[in-house]
């Protein structure tokens, strides 16, 4: 049995439809607005800026795009940040890491005001994860969540999660995320002995190690959901994950691919954070 195919690039795409509808709804005098800044020309991050920014605007909304050289300063870049906390126009603002080592991405990420922080990442948002209240959550697992969501798994009680990975952005949250909806929780990283074995425990299985076909199919429990986070090169310069695609897929239930999976959810993600801080401003 082949595994059913998670297909991020449709579900983000119903989704955007959906919040293109919501954004319309609040009216011309309600158009959410997002800030995206970028500080330097790495390739990558241009194009993540470039993604962002279009598709604010195929939902309507509002988006700046604000470009500086590699050597601003980090003083200048919180001033920047201070004008867009105070701009009623702006809803949501994402500085795109990483940032040149002379910025400090936590000093940044702390200057963005917490209701503004559509990434999730302000350390109010982190503790009102951890503490089971509102807040902005990052845009990542947030999409993971939706895709599980997708296949009828909302209340993961019962079931039995395993998340490899431990980044403030990623491994983390994610794991806040699933023990949220009732799964039991294990976090794997790269001081954990015996990987395989506790993979192969797991009901659903996420990755985000950001090791190229790192997960293969004796690592997983037939049946399982396998959330492949990971964005790499493989060895013939295509975009891979962090599992092994071909081998898992005759293992797992249902798994997601890279290209098409995590990526398109996460935009979609954004869109939403955008729009739940516009609506949160507004009320
Ligand atoms: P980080 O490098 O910050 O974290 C990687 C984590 O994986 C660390 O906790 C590390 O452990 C762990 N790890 C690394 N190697 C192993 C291993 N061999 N066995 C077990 N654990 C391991 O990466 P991010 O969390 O930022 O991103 C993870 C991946 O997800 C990357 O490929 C990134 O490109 C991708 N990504 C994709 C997004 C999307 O939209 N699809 C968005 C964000 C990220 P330790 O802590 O011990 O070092």
């Amino acid at each position: 049995m082949t595994a059913q195919i998670i297909d991020g690039k449709a579900l983000a795409q119903d989704i955007r439809q959906q919040i293109r509808q919501q954004v319309a709804q609040l009216g011309p005098q309600a158009v959410p607005g997002l800030a995206v800044i970028l500080v330097g020309d790495d390739p990558a991050s241009q194009i993540y800026v470039r993604h962002k920014v279009r598709a604010c605007e195929e939902v309507g909304m509002r988006s700046i795009a604000q470009r500086h050289p590699a050597d601003l300063a980090e003083s200048q870049l919180l001033e920047h940040l201070d004008t867009l906390n105070r701009d009623p126009a702006i809803h949501g603002i994402l500085v795109q890491l990483p940032l040149p080592a002379h910025i400090s991405a936590e000093r940044v990420i702390d200057a963005i005001a917490p209701e503004k922080d559509v990434d999730g990442f302000h350390p109010v948002n982190a503790g009102a994860l951890l503490g089971g209240r509102p807040g902005l959550r990052p845009c990542t697992p947030l999409g993971c969540m939706r895709m599980l969501a997708s296949i009828g798994l909302t209340d993961l009680g019962g079931r039995s999660a395993v998340v490899i990975g431990r980044s403030n952005i990623v491994g983390k949250p994610m794991a806040l995320l699933l023990l949220a909806a009732n799964a039991t929780v294990t976090i794997c990283h790269s001081a954990t002995p015996n990987l395989a074995q506790v993979t192969r425990q797991a009901d659903i299985l996420v990755a985000a190690a950001g090791r190229a076909g790192m997960v293969s199919g004796n690592m997983v429990k037939p049946g399982a959901v396998v959330i492949d986070v990971g964005i790499n090169r493989g060895a013939d310069g295509k975009l891979c994950g962090d599992v092994d695609f071909a081998a898992v897929r005759e293992v797992a239930g249902a798994i997601t691919p890279v290209p098409g999976g995590v990526g398109p959810m996460t935009i979609a993600m954004l869109l939403a954070n955008t729009l739940d801080a516009a609506r949160r401003s507004a009320a």
